[in-house]
């Protein structure tokens, strides 16, 4: 086994940040109250969570009264986009809207759309982003009709790190309410993978409901949040107790929203520090030095347009698989495809969604950074890629080669 283990598989999750868990541990067995309790050990729990709350709302520029607590990123945008179309065939007495997304979502917005489609409760755009990874605002202004309800479109892409024109696509959501409309357009963002690095100011922005999770950003497994703007009326999920205002019932878990809390307390920091700078410039250093010595790669995504934590490189002839499980017996982890899919081999709809053929997405890796990945770690992981993308070409090419003697 090896000794040291290289992490470089931040976009799937990140470690807990120890301070953030110092701050939760007393939640679980000292202070263990529920947050909804009368008494002084409910209340203790309560006051955590308003705080946790209060920590969020600064960041996103906007009222306590807009955060709702919730299991994950997962279960924000099914609340969001599942309760906006609920909430107009509700209004419309069972009138079906149009809604638009991108054809290269997370799966837990993309499947949202599809489930709607297939349940004939919604009328769906895919818009398919340019070859860089980016969607045009012009392609998603063709696809407006007068009985869209909803634009959802991620920050960032969780595969390529692509960012994508959100103040332009807010800004164009704004234009058209201007104008009459029989229900107003809604813009929802999955704001997961942009949390560590960019402004997700939703008044700056212009969205309406915008998904967060903690642990990509150094905090705790199973708690995100969803912005949901103060006029918007949207049933809940679920039904159960008066938890969050009646829209997200379901006993606070109140250690998971303290790390949410100081999570995001952290990345304001590491911010003001200019640590995302300082990440780029790593970013770029292991780019060039693959792009130089390693034959036959491609950058997937803009290269500028592109967070400062993301890699994600395709290497011709190779699988991305072994490259995955060679690295990983050198105590390097690094991402294929997104983590969620990546057991099931498919070709990753992000990749065929900028246009690569299915064969062209095979032998991808995706390199993403975390806030303690150091050059030297990069340097040792460079070592690793370049003698085992030379080995594991060399065996395809004999393997070939063998097949054309044959
Ligand atoms: N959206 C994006 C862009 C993601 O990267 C992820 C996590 N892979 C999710 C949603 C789901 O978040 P969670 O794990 O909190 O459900």
């Amino acid at each position: 086994m090896p000794k040291k283990i290289i992490y470089l598989d931040n976009a799937a999750t990140t470690p807990v940040d120890k301070k953030v868990l110092q701050k939760m541990l007393p939640y679980f067995s000292e202070k263990f109250g529920n947050a909804m309790s009368l008494h002084t050990m409910g209340e203790e729990a309560g006051d955590a969570v308003e705080e946790a709350r209060e920590n969020i709302a600064k960041i996103l520029n906007c009222d306590v009264q807009e955060i709702f607590f919730t299991s994950g990123a997962t279960e924000s945008n099914n609340t969001a986009i599942k309760g906006v179309v609920k909430r107009y065939i509700q209004e419309f007495k069972g009138e079906i809207p149009h809604i638009i997304t991108s054809a290269f979502e997370h799966h837990s917005v993309l499947d949202v759309f599809k489930s709607l489609e297939r349940d004939k409760k919604a009328e769906v755009s895919f818009v398919a982003p340019k070859a860089d990874g980016v969607i045009d605002v012009d392609d998603l202004k063709k696809e407006i009709k007068n009985n869209t309800i909803l634009i959802s479109i991620m920050y960032v892409n969780n595969e390529i790190g692509t960012i994508q024109p959100i103040k332009e696509i807010g800004d164009l959501v704004k234009e058209v309410n201007k104008k009459q409309r029989k229900s107003p357009l809604i813009f929802h963002t999955d704001a997961v993978q942009a949390l560590n690095y960019f402004t997700c100011d939703v008044e700056y922005l212009g969205v309406d409901l915008m998904s967060l999770s903690a642990h990509k950003i150094y905090g705790p497994k199973g708690i995100g949040v969803l912005y949901k703007r103060k006029n918007l009326n949207i049933p809940p999920l679920m039904n159960g107790g008066g938890q969050e205002r009646n829209f997200r019932p379901g006993t606070h878990s109140v250690p998971q929203i303290v790390g949410f809390g100081e999570a995001i307390k952290l990345v304001k920091k590491r911010l003001e520090k200019g640590e995302d700078k300082k990440m780029k410039e790593k970013r770029d250093y292991l780019i060039e030095k693959i792009l130089k010595e390693i034959p036959d790669v491609y950058l997937n995504g803009s290269r500028e347009k592109r967070s400062p934590n993301n890699i994600h490189f395709r290497f011709d002839s190779v699988e991305g698989e072994s490259l995955l499980m060679k690295l990983d017996m050198e105590g390097i982890e690094v991402g294929t495809g997104s983590a969620c899919s990546s057991a099931s081999l498919q070709a990753s709809h992000v990749l065929l969604a900028l246009g690569l053929k299915q064969e062209q997405t095979h032998g991808s890796l995706r390199i993403t950074l975390g806030k303690d990945t150091c050059k030297k770690d990069l340097d040792y992981f460079f070592s690793k890629l370049k003698k085992i993308v030379t080995d594991l070409r060399k065996i395809s090419g004999n393997v070939l080669d063998e097949f054309k003697n044959k």
